[in-house]
Order: structure tokens, then sequence, then C-alpha cells
């Protein structure tokens, strides 16, 4: 197979070889090729809930049904997803992850596009606020034992898990997950900023949606806001959906963490879906507004998950001018895909064939018109 257009990076025009699944040459195109037509590495989605009403957070009557969100993602350019398992009982976890491997066992396609699982809780924060729209019940202090069980049941594919830092617990269990290849994130954490550097030195390396999972109001300082944008050995995962960060924050995050911030959706079952009220796992009754803002319905202030894909992130940080094409382009793409697996060649010949075919519209958005993965044709629009 070979894919010609023009590269995302600087508008050369390229054609790509693909063989087997893996990229066997990039080569400069000699064809008149349209300027709006542009390719690159597909998008990576290190933090999805469920999408297009299917939720990896409930059991599914037929769990072939969570299929369709591998599928709903090929649409929108995303090549690999992490399905997110959130706060709930030690067991009800242990069966979601097996829901989501039978679903890898029997589903090719969800088996290509499922690259991970981020477990997201339940050693996170208790306090109201940082705990977001965790349920409290769940919420326990970090245990090693606990995780090496998920990760017996995920057959290894447990590779990211967020927690707080604010367990004694917490620094042993980081330093256990990263001795077996599980990155370690903070998030919806109200940990103290010695708390935050012990578990950065522990081998904690990212911040889980930074700026959201917090107390409405913060002490002006310390507090575990400048903690984490300070340390350097914690990229960061925004939710640039307009809704859960405003551009301002979103552009002072980028000036300190510079290549080290990514996208993620959060998305939630709800995306793609109408606007309405509806009732999820996570937080019970929230609200969909008609601008796609998802939140309690009892606190508009408190937003329930994101009902946005990768793709809407990227087309938000072009139109508030927050990152220019090529860079709001990796953020979604190279920069996730190598925080999990730095060694990782992209876009580059020997490297796996994950490839999105965009066109960028007169108002900055991006159209997917087709998605290969593993160098198969996952979707085309034409
Ligand atoms: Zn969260």
């Amino acid at each position: 197979m070979k894919l010609e257009g023009l590269s995302y990076k600087d508008r050369a025009p390229i054609a790509i070889q693909i063989e087997d699944g893996i990229i066997k040459s990039l080569s400069k195109s000699d064809r008149a090729l349209p300027d709006t037509r542009l390719i690159g590495p597909g998008f990576t989605d290190i933090q999805v809930n469920g999408y297009a009403r299917y939720d990896y957070n409930s059991l599914e009557n037929d769990f072939m049904n969570l299929g369709q969100i591998s599928r709903s993602l090929f649409k929108e350019g995303v090549t690999s997803h992490f399905p997110t398992v959130i706060t709930n009982s030690p067991e009800q976890i242990s069966k979601l992850i097996r829901q989501v491997i039978f679903l890898r066992n029997e589903d090719p396609l969800a088996s290509l596009s499922i690259e991970g699982i981020h477990v997201e809780g339940p050693f996170i924060s208790q306090e109201d606020g940082p705990r977001g729209a965790h349920p409290k019940e769940h919420v326990r202090a970090p245990n090693w034992d606990l995780i090496q069980k998920w990760q017996d049941e995920a057959e290894g594919l447990v590779k990211l898990i967020t927690l707080s830092p604010e367990w004694p617990e917490s620094n042993t269990v980081i330093e256990k997950c990263v001795e077996n290849g599980i990155a370690v994130a903070i998030g919806h954490t109200n940990a103290k900023h010695q708390q935050i550097e012990d578990a950065v030195k522990a081998g904690a390396r990212l911040s889980t949606h930074l700026g959201n999972g917090m107390h409405p109001i913060l002490p002006r300082h310390p507090n575990y806001l400048w903690s984490q944008l300070s340390m350097d050995q914690l990229s960061a995962t925004i939710i640039a959906d307009g809704f859960h960060l405003p551009p301002e924050v979103i552009k002072v995050f980028k000036k300190v963490k510079c290549e080290n911030l990514l996208l993620v959706s959060d998305s939630v079952s709800l995306a793609g879906m109408p606007p309405g009220d509806y009732d999820l796992h996570i937080g019970g009754q929230v609200t969909l507004s008609p601008e796609g803002k998802l939140h309690l319905r009892s606190n508009p202030k408190i937003l329930a998950g994101s009902a946005m894909n990768l793709r809407q992130g990227v087309s938000f940080l072009l139109r508030e001018k927050l990152a220019n094409l090529p860079e709001a382009w990796e953020m979604a793409s190279i920069r996730p895909e190598r925080f999990i697996n730095p060694q990782e060649l992209i876009m580059e010949s020997g490297g796996k064939a994950d490839l999105i075919q965009v066109e960028l519209t007169s108002d900055n958005q991006l159209k997917i018109i087709k998605t290969i993965k593993n160098g198969q044709e996952v979707y085309s629009l034409d």
C-alpha cells in the first residue's frame, strides 16, 4: 500500500510505502497533490472512558458492543487508545479489565486499537474537589497486590496508573509499578509539595489532566498545581475541549511543559451523543450541553469527563491559536505514543504504519479522510 499527501510537519509532498503493517520507506512524491490534504501519524488517546454511547466502566450484556468505541475512534483519526477504568470496587475493576481482554480476544479491530489499559484510581484523594466525580466509597490506599492482580487479569496490558501520592503507601507502590513497566501518573491529588517530590523520585512521570480534578479554590502557594508545574520530570496531559481549561491556562502549561505536554480526550460514553440529561457510572446524573460541555447535573461547575475526541482537541488548539498544526498534531500522536514507549519509531521506516490522511478545512478543522492502523485501512471517507 502507498499513501501520498503533504507531510503534516512541513507540507512537503511525500509518499509512504507500507508493507506487512510496517512503514517500508518514505520518499518525496512527484505527484501534484492538493494543498489541503495532509498525512501524519494517527492519534493516540491514553484516556478513554467511553465513546459513542459505550462505556468501559460498565459491564455490557454483550462485551462485543464495546468494539464500537474502536470503530468510532478510527473515524476520528484515533489509531490507538487506552480504555480507562476509574475508581470502583476492586472486584468491579477486575471485571471491567477482563471485559476489555475478552473484547480484544474476540474483536480483531478492537485488538488493533487497544494498546494499553489506564487504571485511574481508586488510589486517589478522598477530598471533594480533587476526587472529581470518582465515587468516594471506593477510594482507598495504594495497594501493590491489587495492581498485580489486575495486571495478571489484564495479561500485562495495564500500562498506566493514575494515583495520588498523598497516601503513605504511595512511594513503594510507585516503585513497584515502574519496576514492572507500568507508568505512574499523579492525578486527583491533594498531595503536599514534599509528597509530590517524593513520588517523582519514586518514578512518577506524568500529571493526569493537569488543571482538572482539583479544588475550585486553592491556597496561593504552596499548592499541588505549582508543585507539578515546577517538576521537569513530570509530563502532563490536558483536556483541550474548550471547557476543562481556559485557553490562557493551556498557554501557560505549554510554556512550562514544552514538548512534554500531551493531549487526552478523557471522553466518556456521551462523546458523540446528542445534548441532554443522562445517567452515568461516573458521577451519576450528568448533563451534556448543546455546546458539548459535560457536567454534574447538581453542579454545572464540576465537569464529569469530556464529550470530545482528540481530533476536536487538536482543532481547538488550532482555532484558539494555542499551537501550530505540527505541534497540535504531535501533542495528540507522537507525544503520548513516546510517553508510553520512548523507543518507538513513528512515521519513520521500520515503524508501525499508524497513519491518517486529513483534510484541513478553511476554519482550521481537521476532517479525517483515511485511517490506517498497522498498515490496514480501518476507515475511509472516499
Ligand atoms: Zn480524572
